[in-house]
């Protein structure tokens, strides 16, 4: 490996076919819960401008601060001076849309959808890459308890669709108002006025910057000092415990079970209220399967007008993990299901026609139309992993005959030729057939707004 010269990047992997049947079938699960739930489809450009993840997510976020991936303009409009980041995740960008395309004037709750790439410059290591894929839900326009549930039930729905729910457990938080939020963080700083020595100098750091993510730091010394420090839910309102205890209750009453986690904060600026994350079981907070939460003031952060919002993500390659983990096998539709060979240039003619019509029925069809023999032709078709074979060689053309071979039983016969695509059909069986047709009746364009 060591000796190739060009390798994908660091931290970024090739998602090669078998991998590809795992994304396909996740992506078909968010899609189907998503439709059911009345979301719609965004994609938000892959970069946007870097103040946008600055001004969004927040300086002061391990996102932003260490990991915001930046893109070089060499070469491009030297008029142009803004600086622009890949996106580290969804949420920034689509409010940045939400405001951009009026999306305030369509009816609340504006909920929308993602499936896509993310960037982030972090230290490559297991479950952590510089490019990996989100699934994303943002539920935009209102603020109330029973929009948190339903949102968590839907997540909670794909990963039971994905058969990995078992191996995970839902922590859950609230996090109060930004007030709320500011007279906790004073408190904190007061407390470890003289202390701050015994804190590791990352931790050090983050006392001046982002005091909250000292609760979910994970230097020993600084959850020992943690023991005795003031909690987050001495400081919060009425008003959020009201909230809080609503979502708890809605969740109940949808029979999901969740941990309440008094120390879970999500590692961005943007979020009040409801905080939650999908965890190992086994491992707790390292490599969390999905998280998200409430921004009640995002919008208005980047410039639009108040307006509340919750969200979620989750991370594919997390979640393949733990299907392979878990032995859930993802349907594969990859199969060969003819392999066709042929000798001779008549031969050769017959069976480019007769490849295309068994593709046209829907049957997955491999053509050896190059010139070996037909011995390496059927080694070839060994190697496809092909169900079924048909030979054609000159003998065959001048009779009008074709040999088909199932290649499991290892038996062979010689049949009209015309009967060739029948008889497959009839072995695969109609209801296997791999057809395509637009079944939906295209109407005249009129543009519906987003
Ligand atoms: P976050 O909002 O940072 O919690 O990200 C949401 C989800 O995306 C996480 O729970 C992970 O499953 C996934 N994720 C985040 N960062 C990475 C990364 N660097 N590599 C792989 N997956 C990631």
């Amino acid at each position: 490996m060591s000796n190739l010269e060009f390798q994908s990047p660091k931290g970024t992997h090739d998602v090669l076919p078998l991998d590809h049947q795992y994304h396909t079938y996740i992506k078909k699960a968010v899609r189907h819960r998503a439709r059911q739930a009345g979301f719609k489809r965004i994609d938000p450009p892959m970069f946007e401008e870097r103040a946008l993840f600055e001004r969004g997510i927040g300086d002061h976020t391990d996102v932003v601060e260490k990991e915001l991936f930046t893109v070089s303009k060499k070469g491009a409009d030297d008029k142009d001076n803004r600086d622009y980041a890949l996106r580290p995740e969804f949420t920034a960008g689509i409010c940045r849309a939400y405001i951009e395309h009026a999306m305030d004037q369509l009816p609340q709750p504006v909920e929308l959808y993602s499936i896509g790439p993310c960037f982030r410059y972090d230290r490559p290591q297991k479950g952590r890459y510089r490019q990996f894929h989100q699934f994303n839900f943002e539920v935009i326009g209102l603020s109330d308890a029973s929009l948190d549930a339903q949102l968590i039930l839907m997540t909670w729905k794909i990963l039971s669709d994905l058969q990995i729910m078992g191996r995970l457990r839902l922590q859950i938080n609230n996090i109060g108002t930004a007030e709320n939020r500011k007279e906790y963080v004073a408190a904190l700083k007061d407390y470890f006025i003289g202390k701050e020595r015994n804190l590791p100098e990352l931790d050090q750091k983050r006392l001046e910057t982002n005091p909250l993510r000292l609760l979910d730091s994970k230097e020993e010394d600084t959850q020992i000092l943690l023991k005795r420090a003031p909690t987050l839910d001495q400081f919060l309102s009425d008003e959020s415990k009201k909230y809080h205890a609503s979502l708890l209750e809605y969740l109940d009453a949808l029979d999901i079970t969740y941990e309440e986690n008094p120390l879970l904060v999500r590692g961005l600026d943007y979020y009040n209220q409801t905080v939650f994350e999908y965890w190992d079981k086994s491992t707790g907070a390292q490599n969390a399967v999905g998280g998200g939460g409430r921004y009640d003031s995002l919008i208005e952060t980047l410039g639009g007008k108040s307006t509340p919002g919750i969200g979620f993500a989750g991370g594919i390659e997390r979640i393949i993990w733990h299907m392979k983990e878990s032995g859930v096998e993802a349907p594969n539709k990859d199969q060969v299901d003819v392999f066709v060979a042929q000798l001779g240039p008549e031969a050769k003619k017959k069976c480019l026609v007769l490849v295309n019509e068994l593709r046209e029925l829907g049957i997955h069809t491999v053509g050896a139309l190059g010139e070996a023999s037909l011995k390496s032709q059927m080694r070839l078709a060994d190697r496809f992993q092909a169900r079924y074979a048909l030979l054609l060689g000159q003998m065959e053309v001048k009779e009008g005959t074709i040999i088909l071979k199932d290649m499991v039983a290892g038996k062979q016969k010689a049949m009209k030729f015309e009967k060739a695509i029948p008889e497959i059909v009839k072995l695969i069986g109609e209801d296997n057939l791999d057809t395509y047709s637009i079944k939906d009746k295209l109407g005249k364009y009129a543009d519906p707004g987003i």
